[in-house]
């Protein structure tokens, strides 16, 4: 039988920090410090296989757990010395949710469970303050009303209506009957009143009693932390971070202990090292006389931690250290034992109540993608992790986020800065303002650049902040939830800019008497938390001499070479500074396109309108000086590195000439008229061009189109080698779909190889005949194709569209729905379908390398820079990945992490 229920507390647990799957992050967490000997207030984590048995049983609590559940109370009564529902000496506790993977905010907490009309006598007598237990007991109605009685019940109240606006709006008016301008002001006999004011409403609203007993509040409480699992907010939270739906929370259910219970009590958050830089510098915030809440819901803005980290916003609040000097001490000690034990940053939870400290949490703390790299840098100077560790501490995605632009500092200085927050999430974005999460979805839907501002940081808004480029709001502090959520994804934010002047309504926002309404351009500069009007220019952050370093590390243990898809001089230098290792795809065509063009543009027009073969020999030899020096400039640059040269592999109609001018200048060129030019334009229309006379085929009915090609690589090679250089051309047949059209063209090929060869007086030229795998019936017929091919490129764009019959070009219409409906993952065309493409890749470097065991493999389409499809290449073998410029860094990290992972490695 299951065991569901485990205990922590007094230095002994039940679970431990290797089991956060079973009892999720906060459980794994409290249990380890209770074995470590910490602060934790007693408590049990209720496992998450509860969570999805209950679910599995249509939310039915297992028969076992009743038992269990009360053993565990006993247990904590012992600890504490105090007694759940008892009138003279009660136990309160918190139920709190805590999936495997941290969720910030997503899911719902109920505290002060167990303070009921029986126990609150008990819990005055004990506390001696009257005010402080009935100000409890009303913060238990208001969270419980709302997240047992309301949301867990599926119940969907109108805009204004929720119960707890409602009792909001009841706490607000007698404030201002009696005149107060703070809940502090409320006396205990207020408090007393508003409660039974409360209790009132939600018999009126929600037509049930708020329950009196704390049985009932207790397993309320756990079925509607269970239910959160599946609330709104949650979902979305999870679709978005790839969370799979199945794997349940756990619930913690902890005694309680108070930092609302006058100055000498606080509550806190803090980071073990900055989450936003990596500095080692302890980090937090923390709120005097406060709950837990209120420090991560964001509505006040919290105190520092300490002097050292206090920012132009709270510079003015007390810190902790100043405050409260001896639990400050314990703090610190306690972020030494955390990071030495657990080896990485920690993101903590405590509360301080009547000057003794509690520790409530302690995770892996979330961070942006800079403060992962100097974490570990730091880390591994420190001796406290490994090289290997540090290659994993970083995630491809986070690398990408450095990557990303910053805001020109140049720019910044002239700059007006209109407000001024806290740096919440890093790096810069300029966008349009919004200001709800629908419009910031929509907008980015109709393709535009947004900043959604808000009020305050809220977790409803996750699908918007997903979309936005960045996040503004007027309130809250760096530990709040969605400043939290933001710095995971690496999205700019700024957070707690109290100028802003907010009217979601009007949907427009005040600065300093300016107005600003929807769809105007701000800047946000997240690194240092200033707002500016208008869109300032963007920079790259490349420039890290840690970055380099870090690199260093990943390149130390990478075995598979990275290799880059580029065609023009520019990217081939630029790929060689982020790394590459040769050019994996050198797309030939790209030469009749764009600046400098014109030429070879009109001379492969008249090959392509030649009528007959003297026509397009004659056309081809004044292309062919063109081709040449194209192929020989980026071959130099790669000097001593491979380059895959692709043959010619455009769909004909692109260099069809529409323009009057070009026609009749092409006809004059000819020696036609032009009307033949249309007649010999119209004859080579097709209506599927994707799959028409394109790549080999052209070579097929051409061959001196081919011969043309090849020729020019290897006199290209062959000078180049007179010179010093060190040419190592690899030709590519495209979109080829049997071993009989790489035979053809290999005559070819071999008859111009041993031409150039004798003509320069060469002994060899270093040159590879392959092909791309890009048609399904090629991936089939691997061991055929490796007959001839000396190597395999994968061209996943078209092996992906060819496999699934998805047209590359306009899979928008239909691929939403398809995530959506989880009927695919993951959009294809991003990641290498792995059940499908992936299998038929798999199978087909199999059969390849069973004809020949050293053939080259690797992989030229999109795929080739994106993460989890680098890692499958490695799974499968392959010799490389090549991808475009920007993304080698990350296909480097993949790369490696992916060896580090392979049983080889361990
Ligand atoms: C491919 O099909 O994956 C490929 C790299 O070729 P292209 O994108 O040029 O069709
Ligand atoms: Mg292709």
């Amino acid at each position: 039988m299951a065991k569901y229920v485990y205990f922590f507390g007094n230095g002994i647990a039940e679970g431990d920090a290797s089991q956060k799957n079973l009892l999720g992050g906060k459980g794994a967490g409290l249990a380890e410090m209770s074995r470590l000997g910490l602060p934790v207030p007693p408590g049990f984590t209720i496992t998450t296989e509860c969570c999805t048995d209950y679910f599995k049983s249509g939310g039915v609590f297992p028969p076992t757990l009743k038992t269990e559940v009360e053993k565990a109370i006993r247990n904590v009564e012992a600890s504490m010395g105090l007694k759940f529902g008892d009138p003279d000496n009660p136990l309160l506790v918190s139920c709190r949710s805590g999936a495997r993977r941290s969720m910030p905010g997503m899911m719902e907490t109920v505290l002060n469970v167990g303070l009921t009309t029986q126990t609150i006598p008990g819990m005055i007598r004990k506390t001696g303050n009257e005010k402080f237990v009935y100000d409890a007991y009303r913060r238990l109605i208001m969270m419980y009303s709302d997240v047992v009685m309301e949301k867990a019940e599926g119940i969907e109240p109108e805009e204004g209506k929720a119960i707890r606006t409602q009792l909001e709006h009841i706490l607000e008016k007698m404030k201002k009957e009696k005149g107060y301008s703070s809940d502090t002001e409320f006396s205990a006999q207020d408090l007393k009143v508003l409660s039974e004011l409360f209790k009132k409403k939600i018999l009126d609203v929600l037509g049930k009693e708020f329950p009196d007993d704390h049985h009932a509040q207790l397993w309320g409480a756990i079925g509607a932390v269970f239910k959160s699992w599946n609330g709104k907010r949650a979902v979305a939270y999870r679709k978005i971070e790839g969370i799979p739906d199945d794997w349940g929370t756990a619930v913690n259910v902890q005694t309680m202990v108070f930092g609302n219970m006058g100055n000498t009590s606080g509550t806190g958050v803090g980071f073990t090292r900055n989450p936003a830089t990596g500095k080692n510098e302890f980090y937090g915030e923390w709120l005097p006389n406060a709950q837990g809440e209120d420090v991560v819901a964001g509505i006040r803005t919290p105190n520092p931690i300490n002097e050292a980290t206090k920012n132009e916003q709270n510079a003015h609040l007390p810190s902790l250290e100043k405050a409260m000097p001896e639990s400050y001490e314990q703090l610190l000690q306690i972020r030494q034992i955390l990071e030495t034990h657990f080896k990485d940053m920690q993101d903590i939870e405590f509360t301080i109540q009547e000057n003794k400290l509690y520790m409530l949490q302690t995770r892996v703390g979330k961070r942006t993608g800079l403060a992962a790299l100097n974490m570990a840098m730091d880390m591994l100077a420190e001796g406290l992790i490994d090289e290997k560790t540090v290659i994993n501490r970083v995630s491809p995605n986070q690398l990408d986020e450095m990557l990303h632009p910053l805001v020109d500092p140049e720019a910044e200085k002239t700059a007006k800065v209109i407000a001024k927050g806290l740096p919440a999430g890093p790096g810069g974005a300029y966008g349009q303002i919004v200001f709800n999460s629908m419009d910031a979805v929509a907008w980015k839907k109709a393709g535009k650049k947004v900043i959604l501002i808000r009020e305050e940081t809220n977790p409803e808004d996750v699908e918007g902040m997903r979309a936005a480029e960045a996040i503004l709001t007027a309130r809250g502090g760096m530990t709040s939830h969605a400043a939290l959520v933001a710095r995971g994804w690496g999205k700019c934010c700024v957070v707690g800019a109290g100028a802003l002047k907010i009217d979601v309504i009007e949907k427009k926002v005040t600065v300093d008497g300016k107005i600003y309404a929807e769809g105007e351009v701000f800047t946000l500069n997240g690194s240092k938390g200033l707002v500016y009007e208008g869109q300032l220019p963007m920079i790259d952050a490349t420039e890290n001499p840690r970055l380099k370093d870090f690199m260093a590390i990943v390149d130390k243990y990478r075995t598979m070479k990275v290799r880059t898809n580029a065609e023009t001089a520019k990217d081939a230098l630029m790929a060689k500074e982020f790394g590459a290792e040769g050019i994996g795809l050198f797309r030939t065509e790209h030469m009749f396109y764009g600046e400098g063009s014109d030429i070879p543009l009109f001379l492969l027009r008249k090959v392509i309108l030649s009528n007959t073969r003297a026509e397009r020999l004659q056309a081809l030899e004044e292309l062919y000086p063109y081709v040449k020096e194209d192929v020989k400039t980026t071959l130099g640059i790669m000097d001593g590195l491979p380059v895959t040269i692709r043959l010619l592999d455009p769909p004909l109609h692109e260099f069809v000439p529409k323009r009057k001018e070009t026609q009749k200048k092409l006809a004059e060129a000819l020696g036609i008229d032009e009307k033949e030019i249309i007649k010999r334009s119209e004859a080579i229309r097709e209506s599927n061009p994707m799959m028409g006379h394109r790549g080999v085929r052209l070579g097929i009915t051409y061959p001196e189109i081919t011969e043309m090609q090849i020729r020019a690589i290897l006199e290209a090679s062959a000078e180049l080698i007179q010179e010093g250089k060190r040419a190592i051309p690899e030709i590519m047949v495209p979109v080829t779909c049997d071993v009989k059209e790489l035979e053809e063209i290999e005559v070819i090929f071999d008859q111009v190889y041993d031409e150039v060869v004798k003509k320069f007086n060469l002994e060899r030229i270093d040159c590879q005949y392959g092909t791309m795998i890009e048609i399904p019936r090629a991936a089939m017929l691997s061991d055929k194709m490796a007959e001839v091919a000396e190597f395999f490129s994968y061209g996943t764009n078209d092996l992906t569209q060819m496999f699934f019959g998805f047209s590359r070009d306009d899979i928008g219409g239909f691929m939403g729905d398809y995530i959506d409906k989880k009927i695919l993952v993951k959009d294809p065309f991003q990641t290498i379908d792995f059940e499908g493409v992936g299998r038929l890749i798999r199978e087909s470097v199999q059969k390849g390398r069973a004809t020949r065991p050293n053939l080259k493999i690797g992989i030229c389409g999109e795929h080739g820079g994106d993460a989890d499809s680098v890692k499958f290449c490695y799974e499968c073998g392959f010799d490389y990945v090549s991808c475009s410029p920007y993304r080698l860094p990350i296909a480097r990290l993949a790369a490696a992490q992916a060896a580090i992972a392979s049983p080889a490695s361990k």
